[in-house]
């Protein structure tokens, strides 16, 4: 049976509720950060597919002490701490745009796909072309419940999101995205690794057990050598060079396909039986009860049975 959402009101859930953050996955963030201290020395963080914002109250506020020491002895600026939250959420969903968080950091929404380069463009642009030094994605498509479909949809999810990544983050630089963990979590554990000298996979104890999410941890971003970071984009110039062939087959003086033509087409017209019949149409059970009728008759029934 499936459950309510009562038996969903867990103890991180009253946590997030008591410590007033809008998701109770504010804590998996809480204790990735336990283990690898990913906010340690960073004042510009992307918060990928980040409504409704818990993540993005857990970033404003760490960054905020993190960052408040360097502030007073530095005299560093609040503006120099800088977060950027993208979701698609006021753009493609009917559903409200994030609620905004104006402190202790405030947070710059972009409401966008992560999928789009002018999505990075913005981002650099905000940090004054300079690069994040931290990037998060918690993003997940609707689940279908198909565990197979799931993990697909999820791990295409990771690639944007890495893509993304690889245009915004600085050399150096951390990347923590959801997984779902199943038969491909190694390959995509090698295609991190292409890019991070180190990946490892973080199951937080606020992440249910039941469920196949994990997170992975990628630090030291290291692109290869004279690495391009691109975006597979169908209207680029690279694969306009690419233009399928479209080949129409048969006759074009021929019949058309998308046209309706009369039974009498030279004054006759001669009735074909059908030489294979469905084998068990919709309309069976009638056929056999109005066996006995006329013609006419039968047609008249089915017509009302339909
Ligand atoms: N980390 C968030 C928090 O703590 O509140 C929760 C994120 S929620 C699990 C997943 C989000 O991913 C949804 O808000 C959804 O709109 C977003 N999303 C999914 N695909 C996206 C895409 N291509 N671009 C931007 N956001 C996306």
């Amino acid at each position: 049976m499936g459950k309510t959402s009562k038996d969903k009101r867990d103890i991180y859930y009253r946590q997030a509720k008591e410590n007033g953050y809008r998701a109770r996955s504010a804590f998996k963030l809480l204790q990735i950060d336990k283990v690898f201290h990913i906010f340690d020395g960073v004042s510009r963080v992307v918060d990928l597919c980040a409504a409704p914002g818990s993540w993005s109250q857990v970033l404003s506020k760490r960054l905020y002490e993190n960052n408040c020491i360097s502030m007073s002895e530095n005299n560093l600026d609040k503006d120099d701490v800088k977060i950027v939250a993208v979701d698609l959420q006021g753009i493609i969903f009917s559903k409200q745009a994030m609620a905004p968080i104006n402190a202790p950091i405030c947070v710059k929404q972009l409401q966008g796909d992560i999928t789009q380069l002018s999505v990075a463009n913005e981002i650099i642009a905000y940090f004054d072309d300079k690069k994040a030094q931290l990037v998060v994605c918690d993003g997940a498509p609707d689940v279908t419940g198909l565990h197979d479909i799931d993990e697909y949809i999820q791990s295409q999810l990771l690639l944007a999101a890495l893509n993304i990544t690889t245009h915004i983050l600085a050399n150096g630089g951390k990347f923590v995205a959801k997984i779902f963990r199943g038969k491909d979590t190694s390959l995509l554990y090698s295609q991190m690794r292409v890019f991070f000298k180190k990946v490892s996979i973080a199951k937080p104890s606020s992440s249910r057990n039941s469920s196949i999410e994990a997170f992975v941890v990628c630090e030291n971003y290291s692109p290869p050598d004279n690495y391009v970071p691109q975006m597979i984009d169908p209207n680029t110039t690279a694969l306009d060079k690419n233009i399928v062939p479209f080949v129409v087959c048969g006759d074009l003086g021929n019949l058309d396909s998308d046209m309706s033509y009369s039974l009498i087409s030279d004054g006759k017209y001669e009735y074909k039986e059908v030489l294979q019949k469905p084998i068990s149409p919709a309309y069976k059970e009638i056929l056999e009860k109005t066996k006995n009728l006329s013609l006419k008759h039968q047609n008249y029934l089915l017509k009302e049975t339909h």
